[in-house]
């Protein structure tokens, strides 16, 4: 079964980056080509009765799975990215972090008015970062339909902040 897959390939790396988080790192999935395509087919098949047009994916661990689904239900993938990193014009949200505060950006006309978006992290955690990456989809003319995650830390209880963007939450682990 793929959950008991995934939960044998997440590694815990407790500490990190700080003392008291116990870091979830997907890359060993990545090792499992095999495995790779079950995801993207899992998130597939839990996603077929939610409509989009576009991915969004939030750096840098939304890439991968993102890019990969983006791919294989053959729609366009939109990077959102910290602060400074995209060449254009862009957008940008500030949200804050437990410790400081952190800024995303996405490109002014990468989501083009009325486009409805589906946006991809690895992890949800307290929210904070989708929140921020569904703001900035609105800001430049996009709507929510819906999320996706390989991890969702459930006893964060994060997908009742997302509920004001689409109620449409997907996970493959809790
Ligand atoms: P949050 O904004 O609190 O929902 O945090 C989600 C973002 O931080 C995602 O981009 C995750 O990749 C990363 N993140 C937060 N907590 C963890 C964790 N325990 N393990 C791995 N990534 C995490």
């Amino acid at each position: 079964m793929l959950e008991q897959k995934l939960k044998s390939l997440v590694r815990d790396v407790p500490n990190f980056p700080q003392p008291g988080i116990v870091f979830k790192d997907i890359t060993p999935i990545l090792q499992h080509a095999d495995v790779c395509s079950e995801v993207v087919t899992e998130f597939a098949n839990q996603l077929e009765n939610i409509e989009f047009d576009v991915i969004a994916g939030i750096e840098s661990r939304g890439f991968l799975f993102g890019l990969m689904l983006a791919n294989h239900l053959n729609k366009p993938f939109v990077p959102i990215r910290k602060q400074g990193k995209l060449p254009h014009k862009t957008v940008s949200e500030s949200y804050k972090l437990e410790y400081g505060q952190a800024t995303i950006e996405i490109h002014e006309d990468a989501i083009a008015p009325g486009t409805r978006v589906l946006i991809h992290d690895d992890l949800l955690a307290t929210g904070g970062t989708v929140v921020a990456a569904s703001k900035l989809v609105e800001k430049v003319g996009g709507q929510v339909t819906g999320f996706c995650f390989l991890i969702n830390l459930a006893f964060l209880q994060a997908s009742g902040r997302l509920d004001r963007f689409s109620k449409n939450v997907v996970s493959l682990l809790s």
